[in-house]
């Protein structure tokens, strides 16, 4: 059993209805391949998600969940039964991805606005506030609007876009429980 299950007090409250335990305070996950979607708006509201590649093999994306302390989100019930599966599986049964975050949401009472456009979509890492070093930012964007990925060396410019998406995170805290 990892320390973090163990140490009893990072678990989420035992109200969580998704008969499992969760692995930390904050969640972190892990989508599935055909949760990809899902994974990606989890980065945007700020959650660590890894995506594993295409074609990974159900016992190693299983391992790196445990290994990582991830919630591995899955339509896949063979990875619920697995031996791991009652602790570090969230098993979800909706079709399609926006009953998929509902049901997301209301099973760990999720907040999308957790820490919305801190971290990049495309690879995960966290953002950098500013222009990508070395590059000239476009003359309508102040330093203050953009953020840039390390990695994959996007620049991100928190324009319309963002507005627009933030919209969206709000919708889908409408699905949070109200206690
Ligand atoms: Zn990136």
């Amino acid at each position: 059993m990892p320390p973090e299950h163990a140490a009893g007090h990072n678990l989420m409250p035992a109200t969580v209805e998704t008969g499992a335990l969760c692995p930390l305070d904050t969640p972190r996950f892990l989508c599935d391949e055909m949760l990809q979607g899902l994974g990606e708006w989890l980065r945007v509201a700020g959650y660590d998600t890894r995506l594993p590649e295409t074609g990974t093999e159900d016992r190693d994306v299983l391992a790196m969940a445990v290994a990582e302390n991830r919630w591995l989100v899955t339509r896949d019930r063979a990875l619920a039964l697995h031996r791991d599966g009652p602790l570090y599986v969230l098993l979800l049964e909706s079709g399609g991805q926006d009953a998929c975050i509902r049901e997301l949401t209301g099973k760990l009472n999720l907040d999308w606005l957790h820490a919305p456009f801190s971290r990049c979509k495309r690879c995960n890492t966290p953002f950098r506030e500013g222009p990508l070093p070395g590059s000239s930012a476009s003359p309508e964007s102040s330093p203050q609007t953009l953020l840039h990925c390390t990695q994959c060396h996007q620049t991100f410019w928190k324009g319309s876009h963002v507005r627009r998406m933030r919209e969206k995170l709000r919708e889908f805290n409408r699905w949070r429980r109200t206690e």
